[in-house]
Formats: structure tokens, C-alpha cells, sequence
């Protein structure tokens, strides 16, 4: 069924993004905002707007109900939750269907699944992914976790069922720390996420983030989009990615991919997804599945040619993929560099309204951002609100525009990160490609001296 009308359930830079790939297909769009984004570019362009409630999130963004009426009263016949806020909730997207809206995403069993981070290497490891080594399941008491630890080698590291950013992680250097730390993990586990369980896995030393791009018709067919590295990391937190990774071979791509889609095939995956991994010596680890779009989704887009937004639209209209595996082909580099309303060297939120504003333009260029001057950044979301995306015919070329288009980047009106980058791509190791997930805390403690 073709889609006429699409909620955008999100904010910011991909409210935005969506509604240009709507009206490029010719869907009208119906922004949801809080009282805090009235003046939202988003909710300047869509076709209509609505206030679903104040400043908070979970009074606005995350308020279902206000949503679902939302859509009911705009007659929206879709809903895109973007990245984020309800867009990996099992729950929301069985609400959405009951209501006879498409969701615009994969079927709520896969986001279930893939959201318990144990079930999710269950999955992955029937689906003949790669996993770290380490414990097939939860880890109930000491000795079953210092035979778990012994056989995969120290250090290892514990982590939460049911974790997400980071938090519930302990890294066991050796087997005395171990009854320690488990006990540490648990309970953190507990006061984070009110859950408990812990699961073991062994720590990789130095490794990189590699993630691949894939897509299903939920009908049985996937392919793969190649892959983003995404090693540049501050707290667990991506600050800029590329495509491809400057340490896969096309074999590899090629190899991994060709897995990949195959996992995703097999268990008839609907929509957008992205199976990430650490990668260290020539081997992968399958750490996560997310289950919608992402932040770094532009240099997949930019290296393929391929919309990744109207992909999704054209499959939950329950069209077919709109191309065959033989057909995608990657061409040249891409790297995306994330800019937060922050200072750039202590990383304290730096919200305010924008005094000048002139975005970066020319050949391969991509601004996507809400930014105008006279805009408020409010202070209740997360701080990024630029990407800025570059392409070049190789990775050098890639990073000579960058640093071209940084220097013409301003924003005038509170601190960014855009410092932080201008910086950055100037590292010799940077530029040879030569960097691991720890690499950018390094970095910033030796800029620190
Ligand atoms: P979360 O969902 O909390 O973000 P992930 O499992 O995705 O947790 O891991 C987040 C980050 O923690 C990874 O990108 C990596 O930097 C680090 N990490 C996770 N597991 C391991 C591991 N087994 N060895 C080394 N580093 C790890």
C-alpha cells in the first residue's frame, strides 16, 4: 500500500532528514514537537504540525499516547521514529500496527529480540555470526563465571543483560578481581536498569567498530550496504565515522557482507538494520543489532548512491528492495564528522541561540542540521546539531575537502565541537587510517598536556 502521509516521531537533524526524503517521494509529512521545538525547523517544513507536550522528553517524545493521537488526528498512515526516543521500543511498534499505522521499521518481535543483549547473541551465533568468546547466557554465580573467564583468557568483561550506553561494564584483569567486580556489576545492573544479570565476554585489547549497513524486505531477501567504521569514540560515544573502513579489504566486505545478509535473509529482517563489531586482528565479534536507522547512515548513502530513508518507506509499503546485491556498488570515501553544541575540550553542553550561521557548501558537501540564525538550541536534548558529510573519490581526497569545508563552517552563538574535528584530521595517525576505539581518549589526553 503506498504511503500518503508520514508522522515524523523524532526531532532535530533527522525530523529533518526524513521529511526531505517524504517530499522527495511525494508524501506529505506531520511533525510532532514539544513546546520547547515550536520554532524546530522540522516543524517549519512538514505539512503540519502538533505539540504533543512539554520540554521533557518523556512528556513529549516518548509520550505514546500523545503520539498515537497525533497520527490519528492528522490521518497519518505511517510513522518514522527516526533514531532514538521510541525508535528500538518493541512496544510502540506493536501500538503503531494496532492502530493500523505502518511502522516504519522492523517487525516488533526483531526489535524485542535484539534488545536483550543476550538473546541477541543467542541470534546471532544461531545465525553463524561471529561472537566474542565468552558465556553462552546470564551468569548465575562466581565459579561458573571463573571457568567462563578462564577458558576465554583474562581480562574479560562483565556486562549487563539489559545495559545500553555503556553503563553495568567491569573489565576483569585478572581472577582475584573477579567475585569483586561481578558483585559490582550486578548491582549497578540493578540500580541502572533493574535487572540483575550479568554476562561474561573476553576484553578485546585494541579493537576497532566496525558495523554493517543491511536491509530486509521481511519477506526473506537482505542485502548489505558494506560497512562505517565508527573507532573514533569518546565514552563509548561516536564522534566520526567513514565508509569504507580504511582497514577492510573488498574481500573481506564482500566475505562479512555476503554473512551478514545472509543472517538477516534467514530470519526474514524487515527494514534498516546495523550488526555491530569489533575487529581486531583480521577477526569479527558480534557485539550488537540495531534495529533502526543511524546517526552515521549518510556515508553508507553517499558511497552507494542509495536514499536510505526512502528505502525504508518503499519497504513498509511492502515494496521490494530496490536493488539486488550485484547491484550495489561502492565508490570512493565518505567521512562524517558529528557536531555537538559543546566545548571542545571539556565536553560541558554549551546550548544558545545562533548569531551567525553559514554552512559549508561545494562539490560532495553535506550539511544536515536544523540550525538558523535567531534559533534556540534548547537545552533538554542531545547536544548534537550539525552533521557535516563529505565525499572524495579516495580517503585523502575525502579528508582535504573536509578540512576545506570545516574552515568555512560557522556557527556563532554558543561552543561546538567544530574545533575538536579541525583538529583531529590533522593527526598524522588519522590520516594514515591508523586508529582503534581507545585512540581519540589518547588523543585527548595528549592535547590535555
Ligand atoms: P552499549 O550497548 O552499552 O553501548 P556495547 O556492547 O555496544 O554496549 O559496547 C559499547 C562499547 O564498549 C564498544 O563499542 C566497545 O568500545 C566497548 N566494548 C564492549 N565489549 C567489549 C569487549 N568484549 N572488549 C573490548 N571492548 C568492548
Amino acid at each position: 500500500m503506498s504511503i500518503k502521509k508520514v508522522l515524523i516521531a523524532n526531532r532535530g537533524e533527522i525530523a529533518l532528514r526524513i521529511h526531505r526524503a517524504c517530499h522527495e517521494m511525494g508524501i506529505k509529512t506531520v511533525a510532532v514537537h514539544s513546546t520547547a521545538d515550536a520554532d524546530a525547523m522540522h516543524v517549519r517544513l512538514a505539512d503540519e504540525a502538533i505539540c504533543i507536550g512539554p520540554p521533557p522528553a518523556g512528556e513529549s517524545y516518548l509520550n505514546v499516547p500523545n503520539i498515537i493521537s497525533a497520527a490519528e488526528i492528522a490521518h497519518a498512515d505511517a510513522i518514522h521514529p527516526g533514531y532514538g526516543f521510541l525508535s528500538e521500543n518493541a512496544q510502540f511498534a506493536e501500538i503503531v500496527e494496532l492502530h493500523n499505522i505502518i511502522w516504519i521499521g522492523p517487525k516488533p518481535e526483531h526489535i524485542r529480540t535484539m534488545g536483550d543483549k543476550i538473546e541477541a547473541k543467542r541470534t546471532a551465533a544461531k545465525l553463524g555470526l561471529p561472537l566474542v568468546p565468552g558465556s553462552d547466557g546470564p551468569v548465575e554465580d562466581v565459579a561458573e563465571a571463573k571457568a567462563i573467564a578462564a577458558e576465554a583468557g583474562y581480562p574479560v568483561i562483565i556486562k549487563a543483560a539489559s545495559g545500553g550506553g555503556g553503563r553495568g561494564m567491569k573489565v576483569v584483569q585478572s581472577e582475584d578481581q573477579l567475585e569483586a567486580l561481578m558483585m559490582q556489576a550486578g548491582s549497578e545492573a540493578k540500580a541502572a536498569f533493574g535487572d540483575a544479570t550479568v554476562y561474561i565476554e573476553k576484553y578485546l585489547g585494541d579493537p576497532r567498530h566496525i558495523e554493517f549497513q543491511v536491509f530486509g524486505d521481511g519477506k526473506g531477501h537482505a542485502v548489505h550496504l558494506g560497512e562505517r567504521d565508527c573507532s573514533l569514540q569518546r565514552r563509548h560515544q561516536k564522534v566520526l565515522e567513514e565508509a569504507p573502513s580504511p582497514v577492510i579489504s573488498p574481500e573481506e566486505r564482500d566475505r562479512m557482507g555476503g554473512i551478514v545478509a545472509k543472517a538477516m535473509a534467514d530470519m526474514s529482517y524487515r527494514g534498516a538494520g546495523t550488526i555491530e563489531f569489533l575487529y581486531e586482528n583480521g577477526e569479527f565479534y558480534f557485539i550488537e543489532m540495531n534495529t533502526r536507522l543511524q546517526v552515521e547512515h549518510p556515508v553508507t548513502e553517499m558511497i552507494t548512491g542509495m536514499d536510505l530513508v526512502r528505502e525504508q518507506i518503499r519497504i513498509a509499503e511492502g515494496q521490494p528492495l530496490s536493488c539486488t546485491q550485484d547491484q550495489i556498488k561502492f565508490h570512493g570515501h565518505a567521512i562524517e564528522c558529528r557536531i555537538n553544541a559543546e566545548d571542545p575540550r571539556t565536553f560541558a553542553p554549551s546550548p544558545g541561540t545562533v548569531k551567525g550561521f553559514h554552512a559549508p557548501g561545494g562539490m560532495h558537501v553535506r550539511v544536515d542540521s536544523g540550525l538558523y540564525v535567531g534559533y534556540k538550541v534548547p537545552p533538554y536534548y542531545d547536544s548534537m546539531i550539525a552533521k557535516l558529510i563529505v565525499y572524495g573519490s579516495t580517503r585523502e581526497r575525502c579528508i582535504l575537502r573536509l578540512k576545506r569545508a570545516l574552515e568555512e563552517f560557522v556557527i556563532d552563538g554558543m561552543k561546538t565541537t567544530i574545533p575538536l574535528h579541525r583538529a583531529l584530521i590533522e593527526d598524522p595517525e588519522f590520516r594514515a587510517g591508523e586508529y582503534t576505539i581507545k585512540w581519540l581518549e589518547d588523543w585527548l589526553a595528549r592535547e590535555e598536556e
